[in-house]
C-alpha cells in the first residue's frame, strides 16, 4: 500500500508546508498583535501570564542566558517538570540560538551521558534536589567534561551553587523589550527531543524551526484549538506530544492559553481542569482510562473538556467510549513519534473512525508506506510496517546515530518499527511492531539497552527484556533472568526488588525498572540461536496472570 506525494525541502518550501518562520515567533505570534489578542491569557495558575507578559518574559530570558555565558550554538539540557519556567526557558533558548535538548523528567545518568556524548550542552536545567534525585549533581556530573560555560539552571528552593543560577529569576517578567540575541534561519536547528528508543540509548531528534513549525500549524487546527482553548500540559512537557503535537505550542500559536500540571495524578487532573476551565488535553491510553473513572465516581466531571487527545499506546475501544461518556468530551486518537509524523482522527470523524483507527496524516504532504518483511509495499489495506516521510519527519538523527544504518529506508523513509493497516480513507490503525520495545502506558523501553545493563548484574548470565499485559500501563516490564557467572550470593539477589535496586544504582530511569521478574537456567531460542522472544513473551504473560506485584 502506497501513498506518495513528491518530496524534498524545496517543495516543502515551494508549496508553503514549511514558512520562514522561527518557532518562537509563531508560539508568540499574538503578543505581537493588537490588545485584543496580547492581553489575552497565555498561562493559567498560581502566575498567570498574558501573550504580551509571556513574550516579554521569553525576550528577557533569552537575554540573560547570554549574561550567564549561555549563547548560540551551544545547545543546553532541558529537564524540568511542568512548569512555566520550563516553557519561557524553552522558548527563550530557541529565540537565544541555543537549541534546549528536552530530556523526560525520569532520565538518569545511563540515559543521559550518551546524549551528552553527542551534543555537548553548554548548560542544563534542572529541579533542585529531592530526596530522591539530585539532579543538580547529575547533571553537574554529566557536564563536567564538556564545553564551557557548564551553568547549571536550578529549579525551586535551595542556592544554586557556583556554577548556577537560579530559574525563576532567570525567568521573571521583562522590562523593557530588547533585540533578539541571535538571528536565526528557519532552517536550523530549533531544539531536540530525544527518541524514546527502539534500540539502545534515546537518540537526539533535530527539529528545524520550519519543520516543526509546520506540524505545529497544521496539528493545532486539527485538535481545534483556539483562542478560547485552555490546554492542560498533563504528560511531561518534554515530550513532543506536550509540547509541540500540537500541545503547549499549538495552543499558543492558536491564541490560547496552557495550564501545567505537576502530577499525573488522575484526580489531581481533574481538579486543574476544573479550576482552569481546560478545554483541551494530551492523555496516554491509561491515564486516560483512570480519568474517565474517576470522573464517574466522583460524578463531577470538569465540563469544560471538549477534546481529549489519546496516543502513545493502543486505545481500546471500549475505554474511547467511557472516556466520551464520562468526560462529556471527543476524543481524538493520536499515533505518531518524536521524529515527526503525527496523525490524529478529525472531530467530526464518526465513532467507528474514532474509536478504531489512530487518523490521518495532519500535515500535508507526508507520505505513508506499508511495507511487507521485503521491504516492498504490501497491498491495500494489507498489514505491514509503515515508512513515512515528508513535510512532518527527519531524514536523520543527530550524533552518532546520524551514521547509523537502519532507521531509514533506501529513499529516505524513516522505518517506524510499528505495524499498521491503513484503511482506503486513508486511516491508519496501528496493528503491533517489529521493533522490540516495550511500550509501559507510553514510556517506551529498548529491549536491548536494558538487556545491556541487567547483564552488567554480577549474578546474571543472559538476561531478556519482554512486555506483558498490565492492568494500568497496557505492558509492564518482565525482566527475564539466567544465574550464574557470578559469586554464588550474587544469584541470590535475582529478585524483582535486588534487580531494580541493581538497576537504579546504575542509572537507568525509573518506568524502566521491571515489573515482574522470571527466573531460567537457559533462554529459549530459535534458528540459529536467536533468543525465542514469543516464548518468553508467552511465559511472561502467564506468569503475569495473577496479580501484578507491588514494590
Ligand atoms: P514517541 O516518539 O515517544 O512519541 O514514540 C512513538 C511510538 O509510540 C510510535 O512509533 C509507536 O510505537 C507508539 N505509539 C504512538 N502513538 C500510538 C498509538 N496511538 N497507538 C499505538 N502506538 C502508538
Amino acid at each position: 500500500m502506497e501513498m506518495r506525494a513528491a518530496s524534498g525541502p524545496e517543495l516543502y518550501r515551494a508549496r508553503g508546508w514549511w514558512r520562514a518562520e522561527l518557532l518562537d515567533d509563531l508560539v508568540l505570534r499574538h503578543a505581537a498583535g493588537g490588545p485584543a489578542a496580547a492581553d489575552r491569557p497565555a498561562v493559567a495558575g498560581p502566575r498567570p501570564l498574558t501573550h504580551r507578559e509571556l513574550a516579554g518574559a521569553v525576550d528577557a530570558a533569552s537575554r540573560r542566558l547570554a549574561g550567564l555565558g549561555v549563547r548560540a550554538p551551544g545547545p543546553v539540557l532541558v529537564q524540568l517538570p511542568n512548569s512555566v519556567e520550563f516553557l519561557v526557558l524553552t522558548l527563550a533558548l530557541i529565540r537565544a540560538g541555543c537549541p534546549p535538548i528536552l530530556a523526560h523528567p525520569a532520565l538518569c545518568e545511563h540515559e543521559l551521558e550518551p546524549v551528552v556524548a553527542d551534543l555537548a550542552p553548554v548548560a542544563a536545567a534542572v529541579p533542585a534536589a529531592t530526596g530522591r534525585t539530585d539532579h543538580p549533581a547529575m547533571l553537574r556530573g554529566l557536564l563536567r567534561h564538556g564545553p564551557a560555560p557548564r551553568a547549571v539552571l536550578v529549579l525551586g528552593p535551595g542556592a544554586p551553587g557556583p556554577d548556577g543560577a537560579d530559574l525563576a529569576a532567570l525567568c521573571a517578567p521583562g522590562t523593557a523589550p530588547g533585540p533578539r540575541p541571535h538571528t536565526a534561519d528557519p532552517g536550523d536547528t530549533a531544539l531536540y527531543f530525544l527518541s524514546s528508543g527502539t534500540t539502545g540509548p534515546p537518540k537526539p531528534i533535530p527539529r528545524t524551526h520550519e519543520a516543526l513549525g509546520s506540524v505545529v500549524r497544521a496539528s493545532a487546527v486539527a485538535a481545534g484549538l483556539g483562542p478560547d482553548s485552555v490546554y492542560l500540559a498533563a504528560l511531561p512537557a518534554t515530550h513532543s506530544f506536550t509540547c509541540a503535537h500540537p500541545g503547549m505550542f499549538g495552543a499558543l500559536a492558536r491564541g490560547g492559553s496552557v495550564a501545567f500540571a505537576g502530577t499525573a495524578d488522575a484526580d489531581a487532573l481533574l481538579e486543574l481542569a476544573g479550576l482552569h476551565r481546560v478545554t483541551h488535553t494530551a492523555l496516554v491510553p491509561g491515564l486516560a482510562g483512570q480519568l474517565a473513572s474517576r470522573a464517574a465516581d466522583s460524578g463531577a466531571a470538569p465540563w469544560s473538556l471538549r477534546v481529549v487527545q489519546v496516543g502513545g499506546a493502543r486505545l481500546a475501544p471500549d475505554t474511547a467510549r467511557r472516556i466520551r461518556a464520562e468526560l462529556g468530551c471527543r476524543v481524538q486518537q493520536v499515533y505518531g513519534m518524536s521524529e515527526g509524523l503525527l496523525t490524529f482522527t478529525r472531530l467530526d470523524d464518526p465513532e467507528a473512525v474514532t474509536d478504531l483507527t489512530q487518523g490521518r496524516p495532519v500535515a500535508p504532504g507526508d507520505e505513508l508506506l506499508v511495507v511487507g518483511a521485503d521491504g516492498r509495499p504490501v497491498a491495500p489495506g494489507e498489514q505491514g510496517e509503515l515508512w513515512t516521510r515528508g513535510p512532518s519527519t527527519i531524514t536523520a538523527y543527530a550524533g552518532r546515530a546520524a551514521g547509523e544504518p537502519g532507521r531509514f529506508g533506501p529513499e529516505g523513509h524513516y522505518r517506524t518499527g510499528d505495524l499498521v493497516r491503513v484503511d482506503p480513507a486513508g486511516n491508519v490503525a496501528v496493528t503491533g511492531r517489529v521493533k522490540d520495545v516495550i511500550n509501559r502506558g507510553g514510556e517506551k523501553v529498548a529491549a536491548d539497552d536494558l538487556e545491556a545493563v541487567l547483564t552488567r548484574h554480577p549474578g546474571v548470565r543472559a538476561a531478556a527484556a519482554v512486555g506483558f499485559p498490565h492492568p494500568l500501563y497496557g505492558e509492564g516490564v518482565c525482566a527475564v533472568v539466567v544465574p550464574g557467572g557470578g559469586p554464588a550470593d550474587a544469584a541470590g539477589r535475582l529478585t524483582l526488588r535486588g534487580l531494580r535496586a541493581f538497576l537504579r544504582e546504575e542509572g537507568v530511569a525509573s518506568f524502566k525498572l521491571p515489573d515482574r521478574v522470571v527466573v531460567l537456567d537457559a533462554l529459549p531460542t530459535v534458528g540459529i540461536g536467536k533468543v525465542d522472544k514469543e516464548a518468553l513473551r508467552r511465559l511472561a504473560a502467564d506468569r503475569a496472570a495473577g496479580p501484578v506485584p507491588s514494590v
